[in-house]
């Protein structure tokens, strides 16, 4: 038994007086960031050789700031807090060259969120309480079962929803031993083709990757035909600006589309759970191949991309679940495992992609090339750990 960390993102379901709270909170956190990066800019600029605020100069800050703007009263204080923390290691990262200067929030941001350090506490099947908001509805909290929250985000984004992050800590026991192994061999067309012969194919969800793009198209021509007739209308009155988000044609557009968008991910996402939870309950042993030395230069630049966000997702959900359950991964170099004979160890030379099977010039094997390469791949993960 092991206890490890999940995370748990719920949808929070406002009712209206809190949808007006949570906004009002989403911009207390961006009004102390913007005043901290203010006040730690003017400092540099008087004195170029001074240190930028650090995080406890910062929270000493908080006190005065909040007698003058009382409205930061209705925030979780620890929420505060932990935008100085953010915007100290914002900092350290600038100084260590690890990043870039710390910008500006705008309430135009797509994404609205804040980060507290307080108790939330589970009231019944869908519903929670949360510091300053109070009981608020929410999608299932079952596997918050017995967890003590200590760390939560509220967040709104493009999709136009609310959503509740946690970090959970919870249990896990190890899956029961089955003695097999396994090797994969990942590709495009096929996610991952096991030494085994089995074919696990890649999620794909065409419709929905259709309306997204489709989507994305009227989001773009509508933030043009947007931006032309805010100009107009701005040139024509001086008194009364209009920006941007001022045109619902657009807002909308732009939410569908990350609806669109948010649910591919989602499907994905379960898909690849479902996948890796069979790999690890099936096999003790799984060997997969390092991407990095794979080649695939011959392969569409789109359907390449796609790929490699399931493949990092597939190999991170392995390597975790791996961890979790008592079971082994095993990652190869990918270096010519597709020349290779499986058979006899033979060297076949490089083949065309198009080329989906071959026999061994060496020892007349007839090999389908990608459960060759998943034998292969089985074979120097078992050679690696003796
Ligand atoms: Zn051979």
């Amino acid at each position: 038994m092991t206890t490890v960390v999940k995370g748990v993102k719920l949808r929070l379901y406002p009712n209206q007086k809190q949808t007006g709270q949570l906004w009002q909170l989403f911009g207390n956190d961006r009004f102390v960031w913007n005043q901290m990066l203010a006040m730690a800019q003017k400092r540099y600029e008087n004195n170029p050789k001074s240190q930028f605020a650090n995080e406890y100069d910062m929270n000493y800050l908080l006190k005065p700031l909040k007698q003058e703007y009382p409205f930061l009263k209705a925030s979780d204080a620890t929420s505060l807090l932990v935008v100085n923390h953010n915007l100290a290691l914002a900092f350290k990262n600038l100084f260590q060259q690890r990043g870039g200067h710390p910008r500006f929030k705008s309430r135009h941001n797509a994404k609205q969120a804040y980060t507290g350090r307080s108790t939330c506490v589970v009231e019944a099947k869908r519903r929670l309480r949360l510091p300053k908001i109070g009981s608020i509805r929410t999608s299932k909290t079952s596997q918050l079962r017995d967890a003590k929250i200590k760390r939560y985000t509220i967040s709104h984004d493009a999709t136009g929803r609310y959503y509740l992050s946690l970090q959970v800590e919870t249990e896990v026991h190890d899956l029961p031993k089955t003695h097999q192994s396994v090797g994969l061999d990942m590709g495009v067309a096929n996610l991952a083709i096991g030494s085994n012969g089995v074919k696990h194919g890649t999620f794909n969800a065409r419709w929905l990757e259709k309306q997204a793009t489709l989507w994305q198209s009227k989001f773009s021509r509508r933030r043009h035909q947007a931006t032309v007739t805010m100009r107009q209308w701005n040139h024509n009155h001086k008194l009364s600006k209009l920006v941007l988000n001022d045109y619902q044609n657009w807002q909308r557009a732009r939410m569908v589309k990350a609806r669109y968008q948010a649910k591919i991910a989602n499907q994905r996402k379960d898909y690849l759970h479902k996948l890796t939870t069979d790999l690890v309950s099936q096999y003790d042993v799984i060997v997969i191949e390092d991407l990095k030395t794979k080649n695939l230069m011959h392969n569409h630049h789109l359907a390449k991309s796609i790929a490699n966000a399931s493949w990092y997702q597939f190999r991170t959900m392995l390597e975790y679940k791996c961890a979790w359950y008592g079971k082994q991964l095993v990652v190869v170099s990918a270096k010519n495992t597709s020349r290779i004979c499986s058979a006899c160890g033979h060297n076949d030379g490089a083949k065309p992609l198009a080329i989906r099977e071959w026999t061994c010039s060496g020892c007349r094997t007839h090999h389908d090339r990608d459960i060759n390469a998943a034998v292969n791949i089985l074979n120097r993960g078992l050679k690696a750990i003796g």
